[in-house]
């Protein structure tokens, strides 16, 4: 199932047009039925597959891409359910996510980007393995829910420590904090997200989600 058909599922009113003889240009699944007719601010095109130049979106994906409320908000999808929540609410539904058939977030940052679209197919039904898409990343992220725990843990002890979100996502630690961390005897942990997890993208979405 596709984000867009799991998202007319919490409506209650049918979107129909014309068929038009080629799939959709978005999901690849189901008939086009509607045109193709974005603004040309639109930043998603090179997404969207191109069918000999035949360019049409099925209900599904119309009525998903129509609705403002997904490229501006953060959102949970589940189980025919959609709410637009603050994007630390979506970062903690990824720490423990609750849901019956399947799932997925979206964590927005400017709320200028449309960085769920290479994330269409990948509703998710697994609460250890899963994806999620962050702004402004093009692709969806793949967490495992132990790592996960454990970069926000460490992420969630550091910001207590004062340490900058620029240096936790870097990995670049000012001298000052490194000598913190001697003191207080955390330096094994700076060395670690040196190592481990600066500038990996499932690391960039811990260290904007937490406080
Ligand atoms: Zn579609």
């Amino acid at each position: 199932m596709s984000l867009s058909v799991s998202y007319l599922a919490t409506k209650n009113f049918a979107v129909e047009g014309t068929p038009k003889g080629f799939f959709c240009s978005w999901c690849g699944q189901h008939e086009a039925e509607f045109d193709f007719n974005f603004s040309a601010n639109f930043m998603g095109y090179t997404f969207l597959k191109a069918n000999n130049q035949q360019k049409g979106l099925c209900r599904y994906c119309y009525a998903f891409l129509k609705e403002r409320a997904f490229r501006s908000k953060s959102w949970i999808l589940r189980d025919a359910k959609v709410d637009f929540v603050k994007p630390k609410d979506a970062y903690n539904f990824l720490l423990n996510p609750t849901f019956e058939k399947y799932w997925f977030v979206y964590i927005t940052n400017k709320g200028q980007k449309q960085s769920w679209l290479s994330s269409i197919l990948h509703l998710n039904t697994s609460k250890e393995r899963f994806y999620c898409a962050f702004e402004p990343f093009d692709y969806p992220i793949l967490f495992q829910i132990d790592r996960l725990k454990e970069m926000n843990d460490t992420a969630v002890f550091l910001r207590q420590c004062k340490i900058s979100k620029t240096e936790l996502k870097t990995g670049l630690f000012n001298p000052k904090t490194w000598e913190k961390a001697i003191r207080d005897n955390f330096e094994d942990i700076l060395k670690k997200i040196k190592q481990e997890y600066a500038n990996t993208p499932d690391w960039e979405v811990v260290v904007y989600g937490v406080k």
